[in-house]
């Protein structure tokens, strides 16, 4: 992007700058040596998302308006169903490569790349493990072209965190399950054409009771809530599912009952790779636009690129962000490979979501006054980071997730 402005408050030394945020500033992918598959990927997406994203970011942000030509382009790309196998539509390809798919999107656009995460990691995720053939074929082949895009329903207005609450409910009537119940704050709820949705089968069994089930969208019983009027990723709708004696076939229900719970949790293990690269990509985009602000800036007769409070700035900032990058490309090394990741999701998710609210937070001190207004993404990335440190667990379950895991390799 090249972004012409007037720096402001200058008087006569105000001087036009030309800003390019998203040139290709980091060298990340020297750090550790990608398959040459990962970096035409990553070169793809980058351009894709340099051609398509970037110019229209912004203007997707101020109208709340949902990427649709872009995410059927990105379909046709293989980026909606990264690790689904060939066999079902999908790409075919590793976690690692969504990572980093997932974060040169979100460079661009924050919002289309938290679509991207739910379709992949949230909505098909839990259909390719625990669904039937049946479901498979019939459930993420749609799903993967970027024809429809799904969601993913665990939230409550009463239980986020605590999501072994849930009051949603689910009983057998015949040959068909019948759901009553709001679910909260669902990404994608309002262009999605299928849920994955966690419903209470068995009260008396707690979250060992909830199970987890497909339904259609739309569908008679189910109402959407009013799109949510939101801080960041704008562009992408988030409400409420009402379920109001919502019918749904009995072979809806996605693997065992009883088993939601655990269907859930899995899940967010692997979505929380996708935010964690979600919250990469929004750092990145901060940092590039930091650097190259700092760069063209004068101040006092020289860049403030010269000055060393702004180095040490940029510094801390690009440690920061490498250091969340290797922790999420363990994670999904560890996946990729069979091993359990939950521990290190948890860290990618929590180091990479901090990390992107300190950078763009820095972003905007770098570029002073320019920082605060939407002629800049600086703004935009900060008000994209915050939702990374709160959805698929906030900073504080996942503090709760390490420690839980950490104490157990310790007690054997
Ligand atoms: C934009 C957006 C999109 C979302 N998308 C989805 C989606 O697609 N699907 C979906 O199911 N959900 C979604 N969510 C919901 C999200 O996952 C929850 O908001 C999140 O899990 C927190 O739940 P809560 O909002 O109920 O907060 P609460 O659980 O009420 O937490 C409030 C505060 O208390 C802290 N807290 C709670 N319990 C503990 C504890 N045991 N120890 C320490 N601190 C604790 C929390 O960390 C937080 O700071 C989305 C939310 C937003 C805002």
């Amino acid at each position: 992007m090249a972004a012409v402005l007037v720096a402001r408050g200058g008087g006569a030394a105000a001087r036009a700058l030309t800003f390019g945020c998203l040139r290709q500033l980091h060298t990340v992918y020297q750090t550790v040596e990608l398959p040459e598959t990962h970096q035409m990927l990553c070169q793809t997406c980058r351009d894709f998302a340099e051609k398509e994203l970037v110019p229209i970011a912004a203007q997707l942000d101020k109208e709340h308006r949902f990427p649709a030509e872009q995410v059927k382009k990105m379909g046709a790309l293989g980026l909606l169903a990264m690790d689904v196998p060939e066999e079902y539509k999908g790409a075919g390809l590793d976690y690692l490569a969504y990572s980093i798919a997932v974060e040169e999107i979100s460079r661009g656009c924050a919002s289309t790349g938290v679509v991207m995460s739910v379709n992949n990691s949230l909505y098909l995720g839990p259909i390719l493990k625990f669904g039937s053939e049946e479901q498979k074929h019939q459930w993420i082949a749609p799903f993967a072209s970027g024809d429809k895009i799904g969601c993913f329903a665990l939230s409550e207005p009463g239980n986020g965190s605590d999501a072994g609450a849930a009051s949603t409910v689910a009983r057998l009537d015949g040959n068909e399950w019948v759901l009553n119940g709001t679910k909260a704050w669902i990404t994608n709820a309002w262009d999605a054409s299928a849920v994955v949705v966690f419903a209470t089968t068995d009260k008396s069994q707690k979250h060992k009771g909830i199970s987890a089930f497909l339904v259609p969208m739309p569908t008679p019983g189910l109402s959407l809530g009013k799109k949510e009027d939101k801080l960041g990723i704008r562009a992408s709708s988030t409400a409420n599912l009402i379920f109001e004696d919502c019918r749904i076939p009995k072979a809806n229900l996605l693997g065992q009952q009883g088993m939601g719970f655990k269907i859930a949790m899995q899940t967010l293990d692997s979505g929380r790779i996708g935010i964690a690269s979600q919250a990469l990509g929004i750092a990145q985009g901060a940092l590039d636009c930091a650097v190259d602000y700092a760069e063209k800036r004068l101040a006092f007769g020289s860049p403030i690129s010269k000055l060393q409070a702004i180095q040490f700035k940029l510094a801390d900032m690009a440690l920061a962000l490498e250091g969340a990058r290797l922790l999420t490309w363990r994670a999904a090394m560890l996946k990729d490979n069979g091993k359990p990741y939950t521990k290190e999701a948890a860290m990618a998710k929590l180091a990479a979501s901090e990390a992107a609210t300190t950078i763009s937070h820095q972003a905007i001190q770098i570029l002073g006054g320019m920082g605060y207004v939407t002629e800049m993404p600086a703004e935009r990335h900060y008000r994209d980071a915050r939702i990374t440190e709160i959805y698929e667990g906030t900073s504080e379950i996942q503090r709760l997730v390490i420690a839980g895991q950490l104490l157990k390799e310790y007690r054997g």
